[in-house]
């Protein structure tokens, strides 16, 4: 299951941190570390803080988006120190630990994001999450460190890992229930459905592209709840298509109708 999850941080400002977290991390038993945009570099101050967990800073992979991060993952959570616009699923750290125990038994890479020191994570980049999570801390001083948030999450992975006997028990309790026959949908083929469905949506006059509101996040927080598989995804984009090819037609019906009408 640690294996499964990679830690992410966002926009990282302070190289103390990424060294802390790196310690953090190697203490619980991980080791896949990516930064998005990082605005600190791996120094010797991070290499200081990170104790002897140099080898996870030298892995480190970087990205330039969030998006490119978490593309391959089939979980994806959010943390976060306070609590944003449209409600999103919220699990506690333990409750968070039970669905990547799940997770990691359907094969899923799974990502724990985390923000910037000064202004955590945006809405959009939450947005991108399937579910948040909130440490319980107290409500008149809720914000930590990140690598000590970083440490707790980690440090429930760890418990949840330990506690029911690692890899094999998450398989035995499956996300559903039962033994799934496909697996869960990466983040990008979730996006890619969604961009489709935003396109098919435009294309059938539903969506208004200069007025779009929620729609489409809210689209999102449905089908991220839905936790969709690879197969599911195939069947949506099978019928988006249909639906654009039956759209297009009817255009061009229209249209020499209109061209008769105008002979
Ligand atoms: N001032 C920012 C807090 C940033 S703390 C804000 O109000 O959003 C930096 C990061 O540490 C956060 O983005 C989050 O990833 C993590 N973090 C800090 N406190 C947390 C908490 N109580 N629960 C979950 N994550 C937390």
């Amino acid at each position: 299951m640690l294996d499964n999850i990679q830690i992410v941080m966002v926009n990282t400002t302070h190289s103390g941190n990424i060294g802390a977290a790196a310690r953090a991390m190697k203490n619980m038993g991980l080791s896949r570390l990516v930064l998005v945009d990082p605005k600190a570099d791996i120094n010797e101050e991070a290499i200081q803080r990170s104790s002897r967990a140099e080898d996870i800073l030298h892995q480190a992979v970087i990205t330039d988006t969030l998006e490119e991060a978490i593309a391959d993952c089939g979980f994806v959570v959010g943390t976060s120190a306070r609590s944003r616009n449209i409600p999103w699923p919220l699990l506690n750290p333990r409750e968070c630990a039970t669905k990547v125990a799940q997770a990691a038994g359907q094969n899923s890479r799974i990502a724990l994001v985390f923000g910037r020191e000064s202004s955590g994570l945006t809405n959009e980049e939450l947005h991108l999450c399937h579910a948040h999570v909130h440490i319980p801390t107290d409500e008149n001083f809720s914000s930590l460190n990140v690598s000590q948030a970083i440490q707790v999450m980690c440090y429930e992975m760890r418990l949840a890992a330990i506690s029911e006997g690692g890899d094999q028990s998450s398989a035995d309790h499956p996300i559903w229930g039962v033994d799934w026959d496909y697996e869960l949908a990466s983040h990008a083929e979730l996006n890619g459905m969604l961009q489709h469905m935003e396109q098919t949506m435009v294309d059938i006059g539903f969506l208004d592209p200069n007025t779009p509101k929620q729609t489409m996040a809210r689209m999102r927080r449905l089908y991220q709840r839905a936790g969709m598989d690879k197969m599911e995804i195939n069947i949506m984009r099978g019928m988006f298509s249909a639906v654009q090819r039956q759209q297009a037609s009817l255009k061009t019906a229209e249209s020499a109708e209109q061209d008769g009408d105008s002979h």
